[in-house]
């Protein structure tokens, strides 16, 4: 995986080292969360999910939904809570605590 600087665009104000730790962030937002090590699973909060169908890793703070008709996926807590709650990126960033208003 790699990130080119030169196409991401300038986010002003958002500090990724304080988004919370996505054990902790998950362990609050999903039911069903179980594993160990690095990786879990809990019931998919983006469609009506019977079993538990989205993985998680913990450290990265990753999920992907199992099911092929939800699809749900991202690569860290941030991505998650836009997603799960339809907010914006600067919404989602405040939200979690990562964004500093004055730079
Ligand atoms: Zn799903």
């Amino acid at each position: 995986m790699q990130f080119p600087a030169c196409t991401q665009p300038r986010r002003q104000g958002f500090d990724r080292s304080r988004l919370p730790d996505p054990r902790a962030y998950y362990a609050t937002e999903l039911d069903a969360l179980r594993g160990h090590g690095r990786s879990a699973t809990a019931r998919c909060p983006f469609h009506d999910d019977q079993h538990p169908s989205l993985s998680v890793n913990l450290d990265s703070g990753a999920f992907r939904c199992r099911v092929p008709a939800c699809g749900s996926h991202g690569r860290d807590v941030l991505a998650f809570h836009m997603a799960r709650y339809g907010i914006g990126f600067i919404a989602a960033a405040k939200a979690l605590g990562a964004w500093s208003p004055t730079r």
